[in-house]
């Protein structure tokens, strides 16, 4: 194997990750294309509808660096870090592309909306650069790519949703796989990259999303996570039946495919999870009960800097009713440490609301300045590196011990778990879910298959995952 394949960055979170449909595949194909995806699960998400454009157009998915004719990266922005990755990824394909100069190198995603044609002159090797709205041209793009000339498509647009589209299941693990339900983003939170990179809000055709989680469930799937920066406002009006389609109604929609099919959503902006939301997630039993619901801050006065639209308090206020309407709901949360002018005294804000809610898990980083927001624009990124780094560490110690306070809480309790194969750690051991979201180690029982549902009772756990018994199946 070539030595780049091995040295590439490959975390939990499923960063860097290839895809390929068939462990065997016995069709033809014109050419190859290896794909890698970087950053949020709509990037993955884009990356299984790049795959199904391409499959149409005959072209094959390979997980083999060296049997691919085109490269293509899926990038992302966020923080500066994260475009590191790619760079240094993308000094990888260097090497493959000396030893086939023939081969096509594509990037994907909002680092080729961010850069545009200025990534053709920063990376000689790039061949093509097409933003997140433009995936129906690749078929084009690459044809113009292999004349010679280089090819760029970076137009946003205003109502492009793939809908049409059925994605390729790539590398899935056949039990739950994500549906995009809306792309772009309205917000213009001050730190946030992503409007520039994915454009306007826009949601995607109701019936479609139905009829796609209804082929995932007849598929053998049990669980859909469905995908958008900032699902809450998912809004839809279907003309043939005259009725706007509102994200409860929605999630109400994709509940009634089956009981045993499970609904999962990510994002909420805390400003638009409503309350309809809560009392439909409320009556469903196979609507999980876990929200992901970023506070970023604890700090009113940064909160507005940020220009979050809340409060602390009125955060605080949406935990409390969330744990009124749900009570064994899980709550997660993405922090930032040191936001411009932050002081220790908007940091230990930040820590208490951490305590009030009772994170059962968080995504914490410290700000990067990212070109072109309104951050960048309006605010000095003030706070050094070191307070940045010593405050995000405060914040990790945090949420390890409320990750694991969480969980102990659990001990003695039995959840329906649905499961999603072998543990990583121990091929004797299987690993699901439960409702909220947490993870579930526990022996095998006989008769087991992925896409099951147990009762396992927690009899012990670490800070990351709940390890148990099996009750009885389901
Ligand atoms: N739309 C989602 C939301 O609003 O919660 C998630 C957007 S983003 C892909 C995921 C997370 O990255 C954000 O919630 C935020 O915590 C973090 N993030 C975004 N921009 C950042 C920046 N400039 N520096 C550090 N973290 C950032
Ligand atoms: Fe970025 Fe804010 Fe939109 Fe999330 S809601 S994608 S953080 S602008």
């Amino acid at each position: 194997m070539l030595d780049f394949l091995t040295q590439k960055v490959h975390d939990e979170n499923r960063q860097g990750e290839a895809y390929a449909p068939f462990a065997v595949d016995e069709n033809q194909y014109k050419k190859h294309f290896y794909i890698e995806s970087y950053g949020c699960q709509m990037n993955f998400a884009d990356s299984e509808i790049v795959a199904s454009i391409l499959q149409e157009q005959g072209f094959g998915a390979t997980r083999n660096l060296e049997q691919a004719d085109l490269i293509f990266i899926n990038t992302c922005s966020i923080r500066e870090k994260a475009e590191q990755t790619v760079r240094k990824r993308l000094t990888d394909f260097k090497k493959a592309k000396k030893s086939n100069p023939g081969l096509l190198i594509g990037v994907l995603g909002c680092m080729a909306e961010r850069l545009k044609a200025k990534f053709l002159e920063e990376e000689k090797l790039v061949d093509m650069v097409v933003g997140p709205d433009a995936y129906r041209s690749l078929p084009a793009l690459i044809e113009e790519a292999e004349t010679g000339q280089k090819a760029v498509k970076v137009l946003l647009s205003r109502d492009e949703t793939y809908a049409d589209i059925a994605p390729v299941r790539l590398d899935s693990n056949g039990v739950s796989a994500f549906v995009s339900i809306m792309r772009g983003c309205n917000n213009m939170c001050s730190f946030c990259v992503v409007p520039f990179t994915r454009g306007r809000e826009r949601s995607r055709d109701a019936a479609s999303i139905v009829a796609e989680c209804e082929t995932l469930y007849r598929d053998g799937y049990k669980e859909v996570t469905l995908l958008g920066q900032n699902v809450d406002s998912y809004h839809y009006f279907d003309e043939s039946v005259g009725e706007a389609v509102t994200f409860a109604r929605l999630l109400e929609k994709v509940a009634m495919i089956a009981p045993d099919l499970r609904v999962r959503f990510s994002t909420s902006h805390p400003k638009d999870i409503t309350e309809e939301v809560l009392q439909t997630m409320a009556r469903y039993e196979n609507i999980c009960k876990y929200i992901h619901l970023p506070v970023q801050s604890g700090s009113s006065r940064v909160l507005q800097l940020m220009n979050r639209t809340y409060t602390r308090e009125w955060y605080m206020a949406k935990v409390d009713r969330i744990r009124e309407v749900l009570p064994d709901c899980g709550i997660s949360s993405d922090v930032i440490a040191g936001f411009c002018t932050e002081t220790d005294e908007d940091h230990q804000d930040t820590l208490s609301i951490m305590e009030y809610s009772k994170y059962d898990m968080s995504y914490m980083f410290f700000y990067s300045e990212r070109p072109g927001t309104l951050a960048a624009r309006r605010y000095t990124d003030d706070v050094p590196l070191e307070t940045k780094k010593q405050r995000l560490s405060e914040i990790v110690a945090l949420q390890g011990r409320l990750s694991r306070e969480s969980n102990e809480k659990d001990l003695g309790k039995t959840f329906k778990v649905l499961v999603e194969g072998p543990s990583k750690k121990n091929p004797d051991e299987w690993m699901g879910r439960n409702s909220q979201n947490k993870v579930i180690v526990f022996p095998k029982p006989a008769e087991l298959k992925k896409g099951d549902y147990l009762e396992v009772t927690v009899t012990d756990c670490t800070q990351a995952t709940l390890i148990g018994n099996v009750r009885s199946e389901k």
